[in-house]
């Protein structure tokens, strides 16, 4: 008898797709859209997208909005890598999208191709929207410690992000260029950043699924009925995070590839520190701690830019207060200052001359809902947040 030929077929090797999964119920209602892994070396989000995706398709014929979740850096997640090129989550500048938004783009670097492919999702979403869009973008660590959500201070983004129980980190957009939050941010979307944890701890993927269970609810796609989990979900964030407060960052230790960062052994998220201590070292020797303050962020992996954060708790005060001034619109009276002027051309900025505005510039304009964008010895220039309390997509639905 002749043996049956076997024929040995090797497991396909898991293909990662841009679109982990798009659905639409209500289309005029709000859109919650998720992206992971925009590092490729953080495989939590799409992870956890994944079986996020399995509960959605359950509950799909119940959406009152649409939902889109998406693989942020696929070249650089099926390598491991946190990107290939070019750090995609440094990418998002204006420069940048104008060339890759063109149908005939072309592209110099791989993570210009995935801009232009979360381009033409996103604007999609973008374009069509009549209601509020979430955009959600997950994130681990190198560094071990508790879970954190990152803000942009808009008070829209503010109102979500204190919804969830999760301790906030204000501040981190104005430092870092070209965030895809802060494009997005520009473009009317309110958004949030969320750190889970340790880039390969099981637990840093069930923060990030927890999360966007309650997402959908408190973006308002799903009503809390919908979710039987919801008390638990909310629970296991609560549970992750022995610290609920808000705080701010004073301080990005920036760093070049060449430059030889070494941070000392041993520090994970929210551990504090002191002014002078020694954190890290480089070819020209030690690198202290500028404030006493926590540690954010510090980084144990060859690839970034951010050597570590240095943040401080913000008191309830100072929110309220800026919620105030926010509400009364105080910052379009801050040209009638001494020493702050408007910009020619640019409705939306302030240079502050800082010999005569000399205390806490900074500070002021930061309740005021301005972002930094320069400042040299003499010159502060800020430049208001768009769409800091008005959204432009709720306004045409309703
Ligand atoms: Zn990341």
């Amino acid at each position: 008898m002749a043996a049956i030929p076997i024929k040995i077929v090797s497991p396909p090797a898991t293909e990662i797709r841009r679109v982990v999964g798009e659905w639409t119920g209500d289309r005029n209602g709000p859109t919650l859209i998720v992206v992971g892994s925009i590092h490729g070396n953080e495989p939590s989000g799409r992870l956890a997208l994944a079986r996020a995706s399995e509960f959605v398709d359950r509950k799909a014929g119940e959406l009152k909005g649409r939902v889109l979740f998406l693989t942020g850096n696929v070249r650089a997640s099926t390598l491991g890598v946190r990107f290939v090129d070019t750090d995609l989550n440094r990418h998002w500048t204006r420069e940048n999208i104008l060339r890759n938004s063109a149908a005939s783009a072309e592209s110099h670097a791989s993570e210009d191709q995935e801009q232009s492919e979360l381009l033409q999702s996103i604007g999609e979403s973008l374009r069509t929207a009549v209601d509020e869009i979430f955009v959600l973008d997950l994130h681990s660590t190198s560094a071990g410690g508790a879970p954190f959500a990152t803000v942009g201070d808009t008070m829209r983004n503010r109102r979500f992000a204190m919804k969830f129980p999760v301790t906030l980190l204000l501040g981190i957009e104005e430092q870092l260029e070209g965030t895809l939050l802060e494009f997005l941010n520009n473009e009317g979307a309110v958004t949030l950043g969320f750190e889970a944890g340790q880039h390969d701890d099981p637990a840093s993927a069930d923060n990030h699924e927890a999360l966007v269970m309650l997402a959908l609810v408190y973006s308002g796609v799903l009503e809390k009925a919908d979710l039987p989990d919801f008390e638990v979900l909310a629970k296991r964030l609560r549970s992750a995070m022995p610290r609920h407060q808000i705080i701010e960052v004073r301080h990005r230790e920036a760093i070049t590839a060449g430059q030889g960062f070494e941070m000392r052994p041993g520090f994970a998220n929210f551990d504090p520190v002191r002014k002078g201590q020694i954190l890290a070292s480089d070819l020209s020797g030690d690198i202290a701690s500028p404030e006493t303050g926590i540690i954010m962020m510090p980084l144990y992996q060859k690839k970034g830019e951010d050597g570590f954060f240095i943040a401080r708790k913000v008191a309830p005060f100072w929110l309220h207060l800026s919620a105030l001034l926010r509400r009364f619109d105080a910052a379009r009276l801050m040209h009638l200052l001494p020493g702050v002027s408007e910009v020619p051309g640019h409705p939306e900025q302030l240079r502050v001359d800082t010999r005569i505005a000399r205390f806490f510039p900074l500070q002021i304009f930061h309740l005021l809902g301005f972002r930094r964008l320069r400042w040299s010895n003499e010159f502060l220039l800020v430049s208001r947040r768009r769409f800091d309390t008005v959204s432009p997509f709720a306004a045409k639905g309703h």
